[in-house]
């Protein structure tokens, strides 16, 4: 079993579905015996969401953003930040 050490350190790649079934259901089964990665869990998941749905939306406040990214780090900004910018949309 992972760690609470472990857990955090693989939620992103949890949320962002790049682990194995296996570790997976480690995580997972770390997460319904431990409230506190539960909740640093949720509130990374939560977090996503919003971001996806205000980038979509592209209601995001600039500052928002960058506040965000200085949170998480240079690599956040880099994955999450210019994806739609350059995405044409035929719809
Ligand atoms: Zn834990």
């Amino acid at each position: 079993m992972p760690d609470c050490n472990d857990t955090l350190r693989e939620l992103e790649l949890f949320l962002d579905h790049e682990l194995s079934e296996s570790a997976r259901l480690e995580i997972h089964g770390h997460l319904e015996g431990c409230p506190d990665c539960l909740q640093a869990f949720d509130f990374h998941a939560e977090l996503r969401t919003v971001i996806a749905a205000k980038c979509r939306n592209d209601e995001m406040p600039p500052g928002l953003m960058r506040k965000i990214a200085n949170c998480f780090g240079p690599d956040f900004a880099e994955d999450g930040l210019a994806t739609d910018h350059d995405t044409p949309e035929s719809s």
